[in-house]
């Protein structure tokens, strides 16, 4: 770990659209919040790259030595077909296809995206509160927003009054919108002639008889909005006005920007000083999503069974591979980026055993300082991976130099050489080396339990090719699955 004051870090923020010296609120201190899954349905590998570019975040942030609290929520309730104010609940709605609780399905989804974390090695995030769980709070801020004057009631619902709000402060500056285009371009759908103007959205929605999603409130049995489960969890657990605010490029509008704007209607301040937005995963030329059919789900890379991809990829290889982008540029999901990716991630695990076998000279021709500083300076400007997995590369060069001897290192250096690698690779970037997992550690289990539970909801869906392919495959590498009246449980030979 760092002194974090050794290091300035410049993030680019999107409210001003500039790379800024970040500054913590409280010196030494980081609030981070991050906008969850909606629980729904299985993650696809775009929900995962968001999720993984925070993760990688928050370890680097952590090894500075910054004490980080990381908030990253679960949304089990108010999230609507089409991010819109009307239609059904997207949890309610997969109960009611599937005929089961909606809490169900927030369990089974839940346990789904625990489990696919895991196998990537990501890290827990402080805090993971659940928008179910905070409904009083949620409650208490619309009635403070009702008393400033931003929000009014109709028909047991209660919606944003953005006009109003506009008036003395500036909705779109995040997404970089004006409210007279938003007028122009908005189309006036069916069941929502209660609100005042179309751009309004709602903070609480009173529920249909058949909505069964539902809890008391001062204007009526109904959910809370989307935007506003957000503002109360993050301002709960790290105060109106805190360091980091992050989600994937598409909740810039209107969900971050109806966060801003109940916060500041809430408490006359804006909330987030750094706004992170990560950038999306695509796949044959259009955004990964579940919507339109266009993804990838992560058990599928990890047993290869998936028309885009030639073979099976370790979680690792995955990771190095969306890592090998910047978290702000959008990535083509290829097979070839998936092949390259690996042949990168085996070089360098292979240079980390030769680095093991090296022997130290009186003196270095390398200057490791100079180079371990790139690698700082990478992460430090923005988090830039790809120029931080470059610099790692430049090591992997420097490794075989040594070996062959065209280059020396005393014996210092070579243990600052091997330092920071394993920092960067393994603390930071979250890699795992394969040959380390394979001598049995909890990681592998976890990565197990994830295809034993794919393979179950295989056979659930009566997919008995996909159910037997994952136990061939998995007992031609020495796995053996043996299912029993409790679960199926696995050995390693
Ligand atoms: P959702 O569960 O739909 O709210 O999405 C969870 C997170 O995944 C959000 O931060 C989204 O912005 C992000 N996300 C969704 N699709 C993609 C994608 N194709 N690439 C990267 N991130 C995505
Ligand atoms: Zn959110």
């Amino acid at each position: 770990m760092q002194p974090y004051h050794s290091q300035s870090i410049k993030i680019y923020n999107s409210l001003t659209g500039e790379k800024e010296t970040f500054k913590a609120i409280n010196e030494g201190h980081i609030g981070m919040y991050v906008c969850g899954p909606t629980v729904y349905s299985n993650v696809h590998l775009g929900n995962v790259r968001t999720f993984m570019s925070f993760d990688v975040i928050f370890r680097y942030l952590k090894h500075l030595g910054y004490k980080v609290r990381y908030v990253r929520n679960i949304t089990d309730a108010g999230h609507l077909e089409n991010d819109a104010d009307v239609g059904e609940d997207r949890i309610a709605k997969k109960a009611r296809l599937e005929e089961i609780e909606p809490m169900e399905v927030v369990q089974r989804y839940t346990v789904d995206f625990h489990n696919i974390l895991n196998a990537f090695n990501f890290l827990p995030p402080s805090i993971e509160p659940t928008a179910t769980g905070h409904i009083i709070e949620q409650i208490e801020l619309i009635k403070t927003i009702i008393d400033n004057g931003f929000a009014y009631v109709v028909n047991g619902s209660v919606y944003f009054d953005v006009h109003k709000f506009n008036q003395t402060n500036d909705y779109g500056k995040l997404s970089k919108r004006k409210l007279e285009d938003l007028i122009h371009n908005t189309r006036e759908l069916d069941g929502q002639s209660d609100k005042k103007n179309p751009q309004d959205f709602a903070l609480w929605k009173r529920a249909e008889p058949q909505h069964i999603m539902r809890w008391p409130s001062p204007w009526s049995d109904g959910f809370p909005g989307w935007h506003l489960e957000c503002t109360a969890m993050s301002t709960k657990y790290l105060g109106e006005h805190f360091d980091i605010h992050g989600g994937g490029m598409d909740l810039k509008f209107p969900h971050h920007e109806c966060e801003i704007a109940q916060n500041e209607a809430a408490k006359g301040q804006t909330p987030v000083n750094y706004w992170m937005h990560a950038n999306m995963l695509i796949m044959n030329g259009k955004k990964m999503a579940k919507s339109t059919g266009n993804y990838i789900l992560p058990g599928e890379i990890f047993t290869g069974n998936n028309s885009n991809i030639s073979k099976a990829f370790s979680p690792s290889v995955a990771r190095f591979f969306m890592l090998q982008a910047h978290y702000r540029s959008i990535l083509d999901f290829t097979n070839d980026g998936l092949l390259a990716a690996e042949k990168g991630f085996n070089r360098l695990m292979d240079a980390l055993s030769i680095l093991d076998g090296l022997k130290a000279s009186n003196k270095s021709s390398l200057d490791i300082n100079n180079w371990k500083q790139k690698c700082y300076d990478a992460m430090n400007d923005d988090f830039n991976s790809p120029i931080l997995i470059a610099q790692l590369f430049e090591a992997v060069k420097y490794i075989n130099q040594i070996k062959e001897g065209s280059e020396s290192i005393s014996i210092e250096d070579l243990v600052l050489l091997k330092q920071t690698l394993h920092t960067f690779i393994f603390d930071v970037l979250g890699l795992e080396n394969v040959t380390e997992i394979a001598s049995g550690s909890d990681k592998l289990s976890g990565t197990v339990e994830v295809l034993i539970k794919l393979r179950q909801e295989a056979r659930a869906n009566k997919d008995f090719a996909l159910s037997d392919k994952i136990r061939d495959e998995l007992s031609e590498i020495g796995i053996q699955l043996k299912d029993g009246k409790d679960g199926t449980t696995f050995s390693i030979n």
